[in-house]
């Protein structure tokens, strides 16, 4: 597998603008993070489910982003992810979108038939036994059971991603898209071993793969912080890189081949871990925020008072009307605890202060609320609703806004990550230019 085409950069951002209204604001941060001496590539994620429920095209993200593109002279590449499609979603990205991120997750555990898992078995002796890896400090010990467990497991699901990748090089030609495969909405995380077993089945299939979505262990909720242990994510991710490092060697698999972590947003106790491991391992990721845009977007509303608070607290009032309906999509990426979501008699009386500091993710700050986040953050279908009547007001606060998108993705995401600066989570905002001193 040559590379031929487009191919992504070492560091790369992905970024969910669900409105289509903040994508100038959110490539200020990667133009701050050039600035810096580092450059993060954007690319900007929307999955099939956001578009149904906003009721969006896909073509509108290709709009915003072309808009942002032009409008700050980004001369680096950009791109335009059809977020967790599968063959029956795909089609409507197929134009306007040059990443693909393509979703075999439901088809983890469905077995392959038993001749295929023997003939991947048969071609792949040297998966079986102890391999050292480069960059490691433990080998794998792969068995002839726990290989064929694997396949058992994965096999089927490499083969639709194939299905898959086939039907959009047959529609862009190769070379023309960044393919992606992602494992991760699924129960069980794929450990290490797994995750090369699964590269070699995905070099089979020929697929050019340039990033792998596995899925870690430990919680990655929408919006709100890791839950796990990080001690065991940091490993994980040091030898899936290895792992990584190793099958682009072995398989052929292209050289710019890295992990995507899809962090659902918001995950700074694993970002210094990740910041770390790329600076061990001389490696690139590729972060996948999730929509929490729109979560800046309520900040900034309540933030400008008036009409905009009015209308973040009657937001909030609707989205717990409607709680269940808009958990449900979301289910196992959300923890919700009722008990702790405030009364919509109790937001009304909020001030833009009070507002701002129970939704802006600032751990310490005892005023934080993850839960009334969290409902936020999966009611943007209310928002959608409202039609006008929300973009109006966004666009009539568009400067408030704007600052809150672009200091949240740089301080909060492309800092720890990318430039190494933390600040416990605590007001980076402000601190972040005067702690920058080291750069990837
Ligand atoms: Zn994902």
């Amino acid at each position: 597998m040559t590379h031929q085409g487009l191919k992504l950069s070492k560091y790369s951002l992905g970024t969910g603008d669900r409105f289509a209204h903040q994508a100038k604001a959110q490539l200020r941060a990667c133009v701050q993070a050039r600035a810096q001496g580092v450059e993060v590539i954007p690319v900007w994620n929307k999955s099939n489910r956001e578009h149904i429920i906003i009721g969006s095209e896909p073509a509108s993200v290709r709009q915003a982003a072309d808009a942002a593109v032009q409008a700050l002279n980004w001369k680096l590449p950009y791109y335009c992810d059809a977020d967790h499609i599968t063959l029956e979603t795909v089609g409507r990205f197929l134009a306007p979108c040059d990443f693909f991120t393509i979703d075999v997750a439901d088809f983890i555990g469905q077995a392959a038939p038993p001749a295929e898992i023997d003939a991947f078995i048969k071609r792949h002796p040297e998966l079986k036994g102890s391999i050292d890896l480069a960059g490691a400090d433990e080998a794998f010990e792969i068995t002839a059971a726990s290989l064929k467990q694997a396949a058992q497991k994965f096999l089927a699901a490499v083969k639709k991603a194939g299905v898959v990748y086939r039907k959009i090089e047959k529609a862009k030609g190769a070379g023309n898209f960044i393919p992606e495969v992602s494992m991760d909405e699924t129960d069980r995380a794929q450990s290490p071993a797994e995750l090369l077993i699964i590269l070699a089945a995905i070099a089979d299939e020929g697929i050019p793969v340039q990033t792998i979505a596995p899925k870690f262990s430990g919680r990655f909720n929408k919006g709100v912080d890791y839950v796990g242990n990080l001690a065991q994510f940091e490993r994980e991710m040091a030898l899936d890189v290895a792992a990584i490092a190793h099958a682009v060697k072995q398989y052929g698999l292209p050289e710019n081949l890295k992990l995507s972590i899809h962090s659902g947003s918001d995950k700074f106790s694993i970002y210094p871990a990740i910041h770390a491991t790329m600076r061990r391992l001389n490696c690139g990721v590729h972060l996948k925020t999730a929509g929490t845009t729109w979560l800046e977007e309520l900040i900034g509303l309540a933030e400008a008072g008036g009409d905009g608070l009015a209308l973040a607290k009657e937001i909030y009032a609707q989205a717990l009307d409607h709680r269940a309906e808009l958990c449900e999509p979301y289910a196992t990426v959300i923890d919700i605890d009722p008990a702790k979501l405030p009364s919509p008699g109790e937001v009304r009386g909020w001030t833009p202060e009070q507002y701002t500091s129970a939704l802006r993710h600032v751990e310490g700050n005892p005023a934080y609320n993850p839960s009334l986040r969290q409902l936020l953050h999966v009611g943007f279908k209310i928002a959608a609703q409202m039609g006008r009547r929300y973009l109006d007001l966004l666009e009539a606060n568009q400067a408030v806004i704007a600052r809150n998108v672009t200091e949240n993705l740089f301080a909060r995401h492309i800092a720890p990550v990318f430039l190494g600066v933390t600040n416990g989570g605590r007001s980076q905002a402000r601190s972040v230019n005067s702690l920058v001193t080291e750069k990837v």
